[in-house]
């Protein structure tokens, strides 16, 4: 929600929505938090009290490490539409609008579909692209729609890979027609009604 970190040098102007620096010992950069809309919350907690932190604590498992098997059986105990429930930190951390239009649409699925009633082929289609886009997405450094840069102020490219987000009026890249916006759960969804039926 366009919060950031930004490395800097120390000493150099600060961004006017900096609030937070942090200095290394032996390091001649800092690091900024930037947030310009005030969402980020920073507590200061020993490492090994971490766990313990509600923030962590209430977070689902990594997308990238987690098994078939335990992906389906969470799905099917969720109530509620398939594209909120990817967007649900505590279903799994760190999937965020972009990447849960991506991968629904690289497994076909439509977005308001009940999430509890996907077949387990579906359900192990969807982890596997949630798992496809995200890798990609790191390898292309994110995604540049608006203002995201990464730590080091680079652009990501991803978003020229979108097949879906943000391409609404857009013939699919897949079959040709044309991509919808809906708002689902409050979010901004984009989709082919025809590769991903409902
Ligand atoms: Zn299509």
């Amino acid at each position: 929600m366009s919060g950031r970190f930004l490395w800097s040098r120390p000493g150099r102007p600060r961004g006017r929505h900096v609030h937070l620096v942090l200095r290394f010992r032996g390091l001649d950069r800092e690091l900024h938090f930037e947030d310009v809309r005030k969402f980020g919350l920073v507590r200061c907690r020993p490492l090994d009290g971490l766990a313990a932190c509600p923030e962590i604590r209430s977070l689902g498992p990594e997308p990238l490490e987690i098994p078939a098997g335990d992906f389906a059986v969470r799905l099917e105990a969720r109530r509620g539409r398939v594209k909120s429930v990817l967007l649900d930190q505590s279903f799994l951390a760190g999937v965020g609008n972009i990447y849960a239009d991506e991968a629904l649409h690289r497994a076909g699925i439509h977005p308001t579909a009940a999430a509890s009633r996907l077949s387990r082929p579906r359900a192990d289609r969807l982890r596997t692209a949630v798992r496809d886009v995200l890798r990609e997405a790191i390898a292309a450094g994110g995604s540049s729609v608006r203002d995201y840069r990464d730590a080091d102020g680079e652009l990501g490219s991803f978003q020229d890979k979108h097949r879906v987000y943000g391409r609404e009026g857009e013939p699919c890249l897949r079959c040709g027609g044309t991509i919808r916006r809906a708002v689902i759960g409050g979010r901004s969804s984009h989709y082919c009604p025809r590769c991903q039926k409902r």
